[in-house]
């Protein structure tokens, strides 16, 4: 009974979400200053505040240099990645995280569109290759049902409109319920997220070039071993492409 309760306040909330996108006027997704319909849902002043990513930066993992021409950094000359190269869309301050926080946590897909346009006019956009597949960072089944949906899929909808077939929902799977990576620093995060991540179809990985999604690249732990775990299946190319990264992730 108590589950049953659980489980329809959670739909219930969603629901109630969904409604309130389409019913209140438009508003900022920081400030939540009222706005006129917009293709972008950032009042002028918080729209100020979100930066593109641009070069320089490091040729593989993305991290962004304060001047100079684009190299490749320190760690990825002495260790690199699993991954091919990382790419996103914006840097993750404090106008982009109350964005990313209110789809993710207050469930606001409203912010998809305008995550979807910014997408579009980032120089990262021009950095994404041809690709033969998209996969979505997987949540755990427990944190799908209680969130309702996983913001990485819903991402690489908004991302990928006229790719939407190649989108691969259930190829790669998250089979441990991984406490949160917050408050733990590198070390700790590479233990938590130890055989987190199994392909689960390898015929969809085989051989093919991947385009994996993921809303903030933080220290890159995640998509690592998400990367770790399609090559093994395979891949033969993994690009990580995020809405947001932190500025320094190391
Ligand atoms: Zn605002
Ligand atoms: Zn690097």
């Amino acid at each position: 009974m108590n589950s049953m309760f659980r489980k329809i306040s959670v739909k219930g909330l969603h629901y109630l979400h969904d409604l309130a996108d389409l019913c209140f006027p438009p508003s900022c997704l920081a400030c939540g200053a009222p706005l006129p319909q917009s293709a972008i849902l950032f009042c002028p002043d918080c729209l100020h505040r979100i930066t593109f990513i641009r070069e320089p930066y490091c040729t593989c993992c993305g991290t962004i240099f304060p001047a100079g021409a684009s190299h490749l950094c320190g760690h990825c000359l002495r260790k690199g990645w699993h991954f091919d190269r990382a790419r996103a869309v914006m840097v993750y301050n404090e106008t982009a995280a109350k964005a990313i926080v209110g789809l993710k946590f207050g469930g606001r897909k409203a912010a998809l569109a305008t995550f979807g346009k910014l997408k579009e006019q980032s120089p990262a956009n021009r950095d994404l290759v041809i690709t033969d597949a998209i996969i979505p960072v997987p949540l755990h089944r427990n944190r799908l049902r209680r969130r309702g949906f996983n913001q990485s899929l819903l991402l690489a909808l908004a991302f990928f409109p006229d790719q939407r077939r190649k989108i691969q929902k259930t190829a790669l799977t998250r089979q441990r319920d991984t406490m949160s990576q917050t408050g733990l620093d590198g070390a700790a995060r590479r233990r938590n997220m130890r055989d987190a991540f199994v392909v689960t179809r390898p015929e969809e990985v085989r051989g093919k070039k991947i385009v994996l999604v993921d809303d903030v690249f933080t220290t890159g732990t995640t998509v690592n071993e998400c990367a770790r775990a399609l090559k093994q299946a395979g891949a033969v190319r993994v690009d990580v492409f995020t809405l947001a990264r932190v500025e320094k992730n190391r």
